[in-house]
């Protein structure tokens, strides 16, 4: 740290971003990418897009704007594009969240919401989830401050029903509530058909999973006309031109191709069930997922010994240290070869033991 350092930053504590090492060819099982391409238009409509770089992007997002509001079957003064849906659980953290608001949300899930809230200096309030990684929907009313859940769950893949959510909705009309659903295209209920009816709710979603365009940075934002407009005047206030040109083509590209992701999605769904049922032949407790990851432990290796085995042998896949999730890893879905490979890495290990 430089002794330039500002003091309100001294104790923050980064997120760890999911290893990307290139000293080697790694089977890439750490961070939830899609091993699919974009679609070719994604890809055409970027590079197209390059030639004009000289010229600032569209600030107003309009034709993305469009194609993902008609997606959605919303307006589209209801969406806002993002630089990655990180970007927009930021804006939600600096729009919504305050002293005497503090940002509530699970002891297990994704690790950026507890650094948001530090890095904007907003308390945080942590409500564990169950014993069985399940969410207690109780808890969370009346909760009294900005609540963020990500639904499906990270790393857990559990989903709450859209009913469960409306519920939290219901119980807390002054609160705005967040639902993350970055992985919702993998089995999850989205809760945008609830946006008509409830003015404190806004869904962020991204590229980055099911849209195989994490390299993009493209996430967003969706809710009533008037939380839009607050998380508007964030971006303008920090980055009016947060979407570059490439970017916005390739993401209009991608949603010309809807057919594509939705094949996409569907074989990483059957990979999902294939790689689960796989996993618990060999002695796995998976937790039931909705996402393109599984969570899984074993009873005969402890997490962070897998993990390291598994590396050695050129597959990465997440472990985190936290006490209570430290004997899981959190396993990408691939293709049904890169599962095929997982496994019989995964089965060589047990049987070196
Ligand atoms: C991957 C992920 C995001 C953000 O991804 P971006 O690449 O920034 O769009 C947000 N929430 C959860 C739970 C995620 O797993």
């Amino acid at each position: 740290m430089s002794r330039f350092f500002s003091q309100k930053y001294a104790c923050l504590v980064p997120y760890t971003p999911g290893e990307q090492p290139k000293e080697r060819k790694y089977l890439k099982l750490n961070t939830n990418e899609s091993p699919f391409p974009p679609s070719e238009k994604a890809q055409r409509y970027a590079a197209e897009a390059a030639r004009h770089l000289e010229l600032y992007s569209d600030p107003e997002c309009a034709p993305l704007h469009e194609a993902f509001a008609d997606l959605c079957g919303v307006e589209k003064d209801m969406v806002l594009a993002t630089n990655g849906s990180d970007e927009i659980l930021n804006f939600a953290f600096m729009a919504f969240c305050d002293k005497d608001t503090p940002a509530v949300f699970a002891d297990i899930t994704y690790g950026f919401y507890k650094v948001f809230a530090e890095i904007n200096n907003v308390p945080a309030k942590v409500i564990p989830l169950r014993e069985d990684f399940t969410i207690n929907i109780e808890d969370y009313f009346g909760a009294t401050g900005t609540i963020f859940i990500a639904n499906p769950n990270a790393p857990t893949g559990i989903a709450l029903k859209r009913n469960e959510i409306e519920q939290i909705l219901k119980a807390n009309p002054d609160n705005v509530v967040v639902v993350d659903e970055a992985y919702v295209d993998f089995g999850g209920e989205s809760c945008i058909p609830l946006i008509e009816k409830y003015d404190n709710l806004l869904v962020t979603q991204t590229f980055s999973k099911s849209r195989s365009m994490a390299g993009a940075r493209l996430g967003f934002g969706i809710g009533s006309k008037a939380l839009i407009s607050d998380l508007k005047t964030v971006k303008y206030s920090t980055n009016p031109y947060n979407i570059n040109s490439m970017t916005m083509a390739a993401g209009v590209g991608q949603l010309l191709d809807e057919e594509y992701t939705r094949k996409n999605c569907r074989t990483i769904s059957e990979n999902r069930e294939f790689l689960t049922e796989e996993l618990k032949k060999l002695g796995f407790t998976v937790l039931p997922s909705k996402t393109n990851f599984v969570f899984a432990r074993s009873n005969k290796i402890g997490g962070d010994v897998l993990y390291t085995k598994l590396r050695e042998k050129g597959i990465l896949v997440r472990h985190f240290s936290a006490e209570k999730i430290s004997e899981f890893n959190r396993i990408t879905v691939g293709t049904r070869d890169q599962m095929d490979i997982l496994i019989s890495a995964i089965r060589e290990i047990l049987e070196e033991k």
